[in-house]
């Protein structure tokens, strides 16, 4: 194919014979963040530029390096959303839904944006789940989004391999005091700095803490530590969280060089980690950002919340062949009709088992064919039963319900009957 009409690299087509995975996904999210009381929000995939800008902050990977950033007809600089959490704040001032006070515990779905390097795991077009929740400050809401993930993977089966690894970046106070203890110690040796941490060091200090670098990062062993400077408010946060978790039995592990990619967060930061997928192994990752909405300027509001990455875990399913059964079948039974007139009745059948058996899923045979050619599509569309509907069948008003995977003899069965027949065999298959 001429390169004009491929795919851009890095965004995907997500092929029908995938679409059932990442609908069993999307909707034990969706009916589990119902049931903690979240409420959906959709925003749209563009925005100006200066709301990532302003909110996500110039000196951060996103916004230096990643953004897909645009001019449309109007002279205007918009950029494809790289991250939800910039929209759905600006979206909340500008609707006032959080003016007052009012409490929001929202959840988004959606394609992001980042130019970067695509490789297993990381695409330019990817999709993220978030939940935001505005004006709760107390940690039991940071343990509530926390609790709720671990439920996520508990139904996903996939508890075992992902690992929660927390920290806290304390009130912004505490965190300018420590950002100065940082700098002063890194600036004494600053020649044993990559070049990437020297800049760094000038731009954004506390991403240094997550270098790769191990030069850097044996210089860091000695640096001060974060949990030294964390103020009485930011401690005593931290550690309700903690005791929330050890009530609800989800392990942790506090990781002191968490600090994220995205300026905005203050106190509690969290990832949800696993070693199976290898380098992309941050499958969630969210935590507070207490002093956002007022830098976008709305009223001091606080929030927290955290963002899945719906490939990585589709990926660790697959990997880990959590993959539920019967998201395999999707047709229940499929209906063969031989000649013009046991094709009318077919479908005049197969709409009356439409009403009567709502959640039937039914495939009636398109484009005619023999016996043999009809008889080779129903197997293949994986339906547990055929109906089979020839002249002998429509002369005695009968169809013939033939098993596909081996379960007993084939039956006549009389039209009016046969609701009530299906309903009992695909209940049993
Ligand atoms: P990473 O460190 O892997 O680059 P991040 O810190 O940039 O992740 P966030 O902005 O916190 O990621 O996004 C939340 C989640 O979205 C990540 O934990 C990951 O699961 C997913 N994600 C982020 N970037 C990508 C991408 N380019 N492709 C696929 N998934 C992604
Ligand atoms: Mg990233």
């Amino acid at each position: 194919m001429s390169k004009s009409l491929q795919a851009i690299r890095g965004m995907n087509d997500i092929l029908p014979e995938q679409t059932p995975l990442w609908r069993y996904f999307e909707s034990t999210v969706a009916r589990l963040l119902d049931n903690y009381g979240y409420k959906q929000i959709r925003m749209p995939i563009v925005e100006f530029t200066e709301l990532f800008k302003r909110s996500i902050g110039e000196v951060t990977d996103i916004v230096e390096k990643e953004m897909y950033t645009f001019e449309d007809r109007n002279g205007d600089s918009l950029t494809l959303r790289p991250e939800g959490t910039a929209a759905c704040v600006r979206a909340v001032l500008e609707h006032g839904i959080t003016g007052g006070g009012q409490t929001q515990k929202l959840w988004y779905i959606g394609p992001m944006f980042r130019h970067e390097r695509p490789q297993k795991g990381r695409y330019r077009q990817f999709h993220q789940i978030g939940c935001e929740v505005f004006n709760l400050d107390g940690p039991d809401i940071d343990a509530e989004l926390i609790v709720l993930t671990w439920r996520l993977w508990g139904q996903l089966g996939i508890r075992d391999a992902v690992k929660l690894e927390l920290n806290s970046l304390g009130t912004s106070e505490s965190r300018g005091r420590y950002r100065e203890a940082l700098v002063d110690y890194l600036s004494a040796h600053l020649d044993k700095l990559d070049e990437d941490s020297q800049r760094r060091l000038k731009t954004n200090p506390l991403r240094v803490l997550d270098t790769k670098n191990a030069d850097t990062q044996a210089v860091l062993v000695d640096a001060p530590k974060m949990a030294d400077y964390l103020d009485d408010e930011s401690r005593t946060h931290f550690e309700g969280l903690k005791a929330r978790l050890d009530a609800a039995g989800i392990p942790y592990v506090i990781n002191p060089k968490l600090v994220r990619g995205l300026d905005y967060y203050s106190k509690t930061v969290f990832e949800w980690v696993t070693d199976k997928l290898g380098a992309q192994g941050t499958v969630c990752a969210g935590g507070r950002y207490d002093g956002l909405v007022e830098q976008m300027g709305g009223k001091p509001t606080t929030g927290v919340g955290f963002a899945m990455g719906i490939e990585r875990l589709i990926l660790l399913l697959e990997t880990l062949e959590q993959i539920p059964e019967e998201i395999s079948r999707q047709v229940d039974v499929y209906l063969c009709a031989f000649g013009e007139a046991a094709e009318l009745a077919g479908l005049a059948l197969s709409e009356q088992l439409r009403d009567q058996l709502p959640s039937l899923r039914l495939q009636v045979n398109a484009g005619a064919g023999s016996f043999k050619s009809q008889f080779k599509k129903a197997d293949k569309s994986g339906a547990l039963y055929a109906l089979i509907l020839g002249d002998d069948e429509l002369a005695q008003q009968v169809v013939s319900v033939k098993p596909l995977r081996g379960q007993g003899e084939q039956q006549s069965i009389a039209f009016d009957a046969l609701a009530a027949h299906l309903a009992t065999c695909i209940v049993q298959g």
